[in-house]
């Protein structure tokens, strides 16, 4: 063996026995940090829970890993988007070092899209039909007005963005056809009242569909009124869109008889009082007594009526006539059509369960010619609709020609007489309006009575067949 092959052969042992073992043994022992799986940057979904690093760290050597974290800065809040940044402190041996962390709360999670039936049918004008659409965002909640759409072939492609970027598609069969009739709509009331030998003019009626737009001059009507005979009669409005579908509407013209007038011999006077019962009223059934003269109540069932039903009775069972003329006394009842009724009826009522007798007889509350209604009925005239509406519902109404005068212009009894019996003439029928809830006023009926009969007028109390004495009706 060579000098230099003996050489060789020492080295070669020299680095494998002792620098290799050596070189191992430094890699493995040598002290050293080290911050396992440490992630510098990262991202969070919103709302999430936020798991921080606990700071596993490995000092010393391979073969030993301590914890030596000591206190993390910052915190990350996850229900707010955005970036934070975290510094982590470790310590080691008397030495500190710390470790920095980026950390972004995003929104990765797309809204959710929900669109009603998998087949949408649209107009030819792009215009959709029968969908429903609906949107919420984890981040940004309801999204359902941003949803957009397009047609592709014979599909719809619906889709909404949240204010991250997240997007959500849903695609839907789309049909072209009309599926939805025209809506129709009708010129004035659906119920027209009118009396024998008045005229009736349509109005008409508007029509619009939802692909076809305005079709009323399609409109088809059918059915004709009578004016001249009573009776119910049915209008009926029809219309077509061009895809077949069909709508109609009817109106009813009520044509109800004339009253029928009938004018007693002579000269008539027929007192009436309105408002009550009052504690006023039995002295006035007293009055009447003596006199042997028959009037007309037209009763209430305000607060100041309360205590005075047998004084109804009492008027009905000597002879007098019952009118209505309303419970409340308030004018909201002219609201409306309902409104008055529920109230007549309430009054109707009650006269019946005191006196067993129905009356049909009514004195609208200012007169058939009030215009006060018109703060109530929100410009629907109702006094034209309820002096008809009345009559067709077989109810008679009377106003009145000769003003007392004790609703406002006077208080004074000698005043009342002289307005009435100054009113007075050669005509047949006069309607007098008094108040019994106003002693003044009662005070007055003696004197009017004995003018009355020693000037050739019959008193009665005013009926169903008494002539009729109707103001203008002025709303
Ligand atoms: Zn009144």
């Amino acid at each position: 063996m060579s000098k230099y092959k003996k050489l060789i052969l020492i080295f070669l042992c020299i680095f494998l026995f002792i620098v290799v073992p050596a070189g191992i043994s430094l890699f493995l022992f040598w002290p050293r940090f080290q911050v396992q799986e440490f992630i510098a940057t990262t991202q969070v979904e919103y709302n999430a829970s936020m798991e921080y690093q606990v700071g596993n760290v490995c000092y010393g050597n391979f073969f030993e890993c301590k914890d030596v974290f000591v206190e993390r800065k910052g915190d990350v809040n996850t229900t707010a988007l955005g970036c934070y940044q975290l510094t982590y402190l470790y310590s080691y041996q008397g030495k500190e070092f710390e470790l920095k962390q980026v950390v972004e709360v995003v929104d990765t999670t797309v809204p959710e899209l929900q669109i009603t039936n998998d087949e949408i049918y649209y107009c030819s004008n792009k215009s959709l039909q029968n969908v429903e659409m609906m949107a919420t965002d984890n981040y940004d909640g309801d999204l359902s007005q941003k949803i957009e759409y397009n047609f592709e072939n014979d599909h719809i492609e619906f889709w909404v963005e949240d204010s991250s970027g997240n997007r959500s598609t849903v695609s839907k069969k789309a049909i072209l056809k009309d599926i939805e009739a025209p809506n129709i709509t009708l010129n004035g009331d659906a119920d027209i009242y009118l009396t024998v030998g008045e005229t009736f003019a349509d109005a008409g009626a508007t029509a619009r569909d939802n692909c076809d737009g305005d079709l009323t001059d399609q409109i088809e009507i059918s059915g004709s009124v009578d004016t001249s005979k009573k009776g119910d009669y049915t209008i009926t409005y029809s219309v077509k869109d061009h895809s077949e579908n069909v709508s109609s509407l009817t109106r009813v013209v009520h044509v109800a008889e004339k009253n029928i007038e009938v004018t007693p011999n002579g000269k008539t006077i027929y007192l009436t009082f309105d408002d009550g019962p009052s504690k006023y009223t039995s002295e006035l059934l007293d009055v009447l007594k003596k006199y042997n003269v028959k009037a007309t109540f037209f009763v209430t069932n305000q607060n100041l009526t309360k205590g005075y039903d047998s004084v109804i009775k009492r008027a009905y069972d000597e002879g007098h006539s019952i009118g209505l003329h309303t419970s409340s006394h308030n004018y909201n009842i002219y609201s409306s059509v309902d409104s008055y009724f529920n109230d007549l009826y309430a009054i109707q009522n009650k006269v019946k369960n005191i006196t067993g007798y129905t009356s049909m007889l009514i004195r609208f509350p200012g007169g058939s010619s009030n215009t006060v209604s018109k703060a109530y009925d929100g410009g629907t005239k109702i006094m034209s609709k309820l002096s008809k509406e009345v009559e067709r519902r077989g109810f008679k109404y009377v106003d009145w020609n000769i003003v007392s005068g004790d609703a406002g212009e006077t208080t004074d009894t000698n005043q009342v007489v002289s307005n009435v019996i100054g009113s007075l003439g050669n005509n047949s029928t006069y309607v007098v309006l008094q108040h019994d809830i106003k002693e003044f006023s009662v005070d007055a009926v003696a004197a009017i009575i004995e003018y009355g009969l020693s000037h050739g007028y019959t008193f009665r109390p005013y009926t169903l067949t008494s002539p009729t004495v109707h103001h203008q009706v002025l709303n």
